[in-house]
């Protein structure tokens, strides 16, 4: 459009297919050469080309998303990772994920048994009030109780810090990936599946936060609320998680009922504060591989003790200070701080210390980061650390598919 035939045709010399050529001096596009790369419509110095692109094909990481005869946007379920992306590059909101409001809402006036919220690190900072307004909030949408995931993300931290030794000290594997943000997880199966057999086995901090509640009330639903769209494929595989909502499905709730948060006594409302400060970082880029960073001198120390492996002992541990903390009644309003963590310090036994442990860490999860993975999986000894720690997300949860930000968008 406009294309003045200029002499220099920097759109025929730098199209990587020869897809463009000059019909009475001006440059013509062979369609069923076109890839879509864009490159003449950057390199036209005039502004003529325009780049045709359709924003939930090009956010895919996997290229899941392809068109039909008709010309719509088809996944390919085989192909896709649950991460979400396309949800969020949709400017009609038009790929939506099926919701588990109503059931949650069935449950919470039925009142038969008590509905517990455990909620993710990540959806805390996002609401227009503090951590107890939003407890406030949950209390009266008929939540009974509320726990934050990163007690759960504790054990996950223990567990996978036991697993690295075992990988990297005990078996000599040339690396060990964690495995708590499930569309990572995916894929790896799907698209590096040669990696597979280095993917951390712990269960996620949402399975262990729901196996900790789930000792202190085994008659209630649990109802995991995080930012992440993945979380829902898994809490289906987890018989210990009843439903999974997102933290924008949750605004939505709270402004059904006409809760006003900022209107809410900055009290806490019967919750707790159960995780450490490397639980609540589970939330951001680096936060997961620090925290087994921070838990391999424990697990050393456990294992040489010889009272590791087992997640009854962790669980039990964890669900002790659950009630001890319950009692008390508390709820950081704020991210804790330093001081506020809970890991106890162990000695460092053998002379393996930390400094052992070199991490990888990819975010976001784009085109090139499965390239890297398929490549990982195919000389896991090239890998550039031993703990390769990637949230699909980019920077990690706190930027999820399932915030708040399109439901702010839907109010402007
Ligand atoms: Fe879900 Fe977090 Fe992974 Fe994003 S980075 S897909 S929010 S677990």
């Amino acid at each position: 459009d406009g294309c003045e035939g200029c002499v220099a045709r920097p759109c025929i010399f730098n199209c990587p297919t020869q897809a463009i050529s000059r019909v009475d001096g001006k440059a013509f596009i062979d369609k069923s050469k076109c890839i879509n790369c864009g490159t003449c419509a950057k390199v036209c110095p005039y502004n003529a080309i325009q780049k045709k692109t359709i924003p939930c094909i090009d956010a895919c990481p996997v290229d899941a998303i392809s068109k039909d005869a008709d010309g719509a946007s088809v996944i390919d379920f085989d192909k896709c990772i649950y991460c979400g992306k396309c949800m969020l590059s949709c400017p009609f909101g038009a790929i939506l994920m099926p919701s588990q409001v109503i059931s949650v809402t069935h449950k919470l006036t039925e009142g038969k048994r008590p509905v517990i919220a455990m909620l993710a690190p990540a959806v805390m900072g996002m609401y227009d009030g503090t951590v107890k307004q939003l407890g406030q909030a949950l209390k009266q949408l008929g939540f009974s109780d509320v726990v934050e995931v990163a007690a759960g993300a504790d054990v996950t931290s223990l567990m996978e810090a036991e697993e690295w030794i075992e990988h990297i000290v005990i078996q000599k594997d040339p690396l060990m990936t964690t495995s708590c943000c499930p569309a990572f997880y995916h894929a790896v199966h799907k698209h590096a599946p040669k990696l597979s057999k280095f993917v951390s086995h712990s269960g996620s901090p949402m399975h262990y936060t729901a196996e900790i509640v789930r000792r202190n009330h085994p008659d209630c639903y649990t109802v995991f609320i995080g930012p992440c769209v993945a979380k829902r494929a898994e809490g289906l595989r987890r018989p210990n998680v009843d439903y999974v909502l997102t933290a924008e499905e949750l605004l939505c709730m709270i402004q059904a009922k006409g809760i006003e948060m900022k209107k809410l006594p900055d009290e806490d409302a019967s919750t707790s504060r159960l995780g450490s400060r490397e639980g609540v970082y589970y939330c951001v880029k680096e936060g997961v591989a620090q925290a087994v960073l921070a838990s391999v001198p424990r697990s050393l120390e456990r294992l040489k003790q010889n009272d590791g492996r087992h997640i009854d002992h962790l669980v039990t541990h964890i669900s002790q200070l659950d009630s001890a903390k319950l009692e008390e009644g508390t709820m950081t309003s704020e991210p804790p701080t330093p001081d506020g963590a809970t890991h106890e310090k162990a000695a460092v036994p053998d002379g393996i210390t930390t400094a052992a442990v070199k991490p990888v860490f990819i975010s976001p999860l784009d085109k090139k980061g499965v390239k890297m993975l398929q490549a990982y999986g195919e000389k896991p000894e090239k890998a550039p650390g031993n703990l390769i720690e990637c949230m699909v997300c980019d920077g990690g949860c706190i930027n999820g598919p399932g915030g708040i930000v399109r439901a702010q968008m839907g109010k402007a």
